[in-house]
Parts: structure tokens; C-alpha cells; sequence
């Protein structure tokens, strides 16, 4: 900066400082496995260093002409690598932030555009350096023989981190809401036999869209299931729906509608890299993308049919749209939208325990009923099935000593045979009978 316009800068400075600088007037911090991220919101753009220094270990942060006008000393450090939080200023109208820091990391910066949703951000990612966490674990069922696998269904709760979705009545969050759902639906396949659940969002933090398929591919799954709780522009807009993706346009307006608001996420989520989805351009007209997705409208319907029993459905049948999540050409994906938190009345149920396990039922249900009737080859379920296996769907009535008795089976194999941990089972629910 030369002399003159430093002079003039000040001068500038004098008469109008306010409108000048940019005030990071928010800070946030979330906590994710595998990295720590900090989202310093601003009230106009900056640009920024990061500086890593050692001895002892710190991070700088300088953001130029901009003051900090929050408490750094309030953001929730646990499990973080993050010691301590400094600021102060310098060179008379830049910030420097001092993270001290526990651990090393890896840390990478950029800023966002203010958009719709959010305004000026700073983000600075910091990523572990022993990575223990990011290896997610995905359980072997002990019952099952080996070379009979698991279905791997992988769990996605929408959005998270400083992307809270839609929001209702009293605060309620989509973020908060569909996490709860999610693990309510990890714990129904956990007690599952054949079944292996795996979660790809287990706390509040955001992965970006592309980086949740990403994790369903590194983790095998057969199934990708997207869970959310939208908003739509008229309140009154309610029910539950079931989507798949489109590859040409969207089979209605709610539907081109709410994809294009899942996928901005990035935008609010805060990721650095646009969503290569050309690349994905080519894949899309391929073969093996028409029988992904016709798994996935048919294991869209048996969802949305087990949603029926206990939710409006806001169409009968499963909508498609250009949802970046559920572009993996070789992984089935469906969203299902649980109901739309903008409508006052579903938002008070979505906001309760019992409504939330209702539906992760129903989700849980309807995979499971068409798993049983199509399982993969070389899972549990494809071996029970050839075996002969008979099955037998629960009427009002029965209990499981009555069904054991009149296929000839213990009570105990019959339990073991499907996964059951108590002998309490639900009407429509489909039994494998065990072959003597
Ligand atoms: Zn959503």
C-alpha cells in the first residue's frame, strides 16, 4: 500500500469508519469426526491470512480492516484441539484472532458470499492430523455367517452445522429434527438381522452434498436414505413425500421446488468447492443409472406406503427432482421429506419424540419390505430367501408363540431367524419363517 493512499485511507477512516470496516459481528464452532470448524460471520466482505506457527503450537487468523464485535471466549471448546481463543488488533484497523492450539491440524480458510440465506462469512476448517475418527466403524453382525453380508444402509440427516434448514414454530430446527429421526432409524436396522446401519451426519455439523455420497460409496452402502423435514412458501403446504432423483426436469412444481433449496445447502453449509456434478453429466445417461433408480422409486413406494398408515401423504406417489444428494449412479437413494415444518400443525408433531420414532418405523418399515422381497446377492437375506424361507406378514391377532406353533418352529429361532430382541411384533411387520 503506498503512502498517499494509506494517508487517504486513514483520512477516510476518520470521517466514516463505520461503513468502512467489516464487523465479524457472529462467530461459531462445530465440531464434526474428523475436523473443527469455525464460521466468523461478517457484515461486508474481507480478505484474510492464516499463519501457522509453532512453539507453542497457534493458528492466526488476520482479517483485514475488520473488528470484532463479539465474545470469542463464549464458543464451546470441548473436544476441540482448540486450547484457547486471543484477539486484538493490528496495525491499527486489522483483526488478528489467536487460536492456541492442543493438538495439530490441518487448517484450510475461505470465504463465502453472502447469499440468500446467509450473509459474509469467513470459514477456517481445521482437520485432525490423527484422523482416529473418520474411520467410521461399520458393525459385523456376530449372528451372521460370513460370507452372507450385511445390507448396508446408510442414514443421511439433512443439513447441520451453521445449515439449520428450514425452521418452524418455537425454534424447531430440520437439522435437529431429522438427526433425531435418523438415529431412531439407525436403532431399528441395528437390531436387525442382515441389516447394517451406518450414519452419515452423527452430530451437528455440516457435510457438504457430495461429501455424503461420498461417505455412503467409502462405506458400501446398498441403500442411501436422505432424511429432511422441509419449507415450502405457503404454510398451509403439508405431508409427507418421498423423492428420487430426476434425470430430466421435476415432476412438479413442490419438487423442483424443494430441490432447489436442498441443493443451495452448500451455499449455507459453507463449502469452498462447487459440486462437480458435470462430471456426473455423462454418468447419468448411463444403464446402470436406470436400474438404480428404478430401485429406488420402487423402494421409494413401499416407504411411502408404510408413511400412509400414519402421516398425510402430500402426493401418493414417489416424486422426482435434480436432488444433488441422490446422484450416485450406483447406490439407490431416495429423500424422504417427513413433512413440512412450515405448517404449524405438523411442525408441533414433528417436534415430539414419539411422532419422530413413528416415522423412523414407517422409513424402517418400508426399506425392510423391500429388502426382504429383493435382497441383494450375497447378503444374509438373499441366502435366507433361497432357502426357502417362507414368509409370513403379521395379522391383527397373532402373536409370535401362535406363529411358532403353526410353522412348527421355536419361539427362540423364530426370534434369532429375524433379528427380534423381544417377542413383541407389529401387525403388517413380515416374519422369515426358518426352514426345520
Ligand atoms: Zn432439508
Amino acid at each position: 500500500m503506498n503512502r498517499v493512499f494509506r494517508i487517504c485511507l486513514i483520512l477516510v477512516f476518520a470521517l466514516a469508519p463505520a461503513v468502512w470496516a467489516a464487523e465479524v459481528h457472529d462467530v461459531r464452532l462445530w465440531r464434526a469426526p474428523d475436523h473443527t470448524r469455525i464460521v466468523f460471520d461478517l457484515t461486508s466482505p474481507a480478505s484474510h491470512k492464516l499463519l501457522v506457527l509453532d512453539n507453542p503450537a497457534r493458528i492466526v487468523l488476520d482479517i483485514t480492516d475488520a473488528r470484532l464485535k463479539t465474545d470469542l471466549a463464549a464458543l464451546p471448546l470441548a473436544d476441540t484441539p482448540i486450547a484457547r481463543f486471543r484477539s486484538g488488533v493490528r496495525e491499527g484497523t486489522d483483526l488478528r484472532v489467536v487460536l492456541e492450539m492442543s493438538a495439530k491440524v490441518n487448517p484450510r480458510s475461505f470465504a463465502l458470499k453472502a447469499n440468500q440465506q446467509a450473509g459474509d462469512r469467513l470459514v477456517l476448517d481445521l482437520y485432525d492430523q490423527n484422523g482416529s475418527a473418520t474411520t467410521a466403524t461399520v458393525k459385523k453382525s456376530v449372528k451372521q455367517p460370513s460370507a452372507k453380508r450385511d445390507i448396508i444402509i446408510a442414514i443421511d440427516a439433512g443439513h447441520g452445522g451453521e445449515d439449520p434448514g428450514a425452521s418452524g414454530p418455537k425454534r424447531l430446527r430440520e437439522k435437529d429434527v431429522v438427526l433425531s429421526i435418523a438415529k431412531e432409524l439407525h436403532r431399528l436396522f441395528e437390531n436387525d438381522a442382515g441389516f447394517n446401519p451406518t450414519l452419515i451426519r452423527t452430530g451437528d455439523y455440516y457435510i457438504s452434498l457430495r461429501g455424503r455420497r461420498e461417505l455412503a460409496r467409502k462405506r458400501q452402502a446398498d441403500l442411501f436414505v436422505s432424511v429432511h423435514a422441509d419449507a415450502f412458501k405457503r404454510k398451509e403446504a403439508n405431508g409427507a413425500s418421498v423423492y428420487a432423483l430426476s434425470t430430466s426436469g421435476a415432476t412438479s412444481t413442490a419438487a423442483r421446488y424443494l430441490a432447489q433449496r436442498e441443493n443451495a445447502a452448500d451455499l449455507v453449509g459453507g463449502v469452498s468447492l462447487s459440486d462437480k456434478d458435470d462430471l456426473l453429466a455423462g454418468v447419468l445417461a448411463d444403464l446402470s443409472m436406470t436400474s438404480t433408480l428404478d430401485t429406488s422409486l420402487q423402494l421409494g413406494g413401499r416407504v411411502l406406503r408404510k408413511m400412509d398408515t400414519i402421516a398425510h401423504l402430500h402426493k401418493t406417489r414417489v416424486e422426482q427432482a435434480g436432488f444433488a444428494v441422490l446422484k450416485s449412479p450406483d447406490i439407490p437413494s431416495i429423500l424422504v421429506e417427513t413433512g413440512f415444518i412450515s405448517n404449524p400443525t405438523e411442525a408441533s408433531k414433528l417436534a415430539t419424540r414419539s411422532y419422530q420414532k413413528k416415522m423412523a418405523r414407517m422409513i424402517h418399515a418400508g426399506v425392510k419390505d423391500y429388502f426382504l422381497d429383493h435382497p441383494p446377492q450375497g447378503t444374509l437375506l438373499a441366502w435366507q430367501k433361497q432357502q426357502g424361507g417362507r414368509q409370513y406378514t403379521i395379522a391383527s391377532g397373532d402373536t409370535l408363540s401362535d406363529i411358532a406353533q403353526r410353522f412348527n418352529v421355536s419361539v427362540n429361532d423364530l426370534k434369532d431367524h429375524n433379528g427380534l430382541n423381544s417377542t413383541r411384533i407389529m401387525v403388517g411387520q413380515k416374519l422369515t419363517i426358518p426352514t426345520t
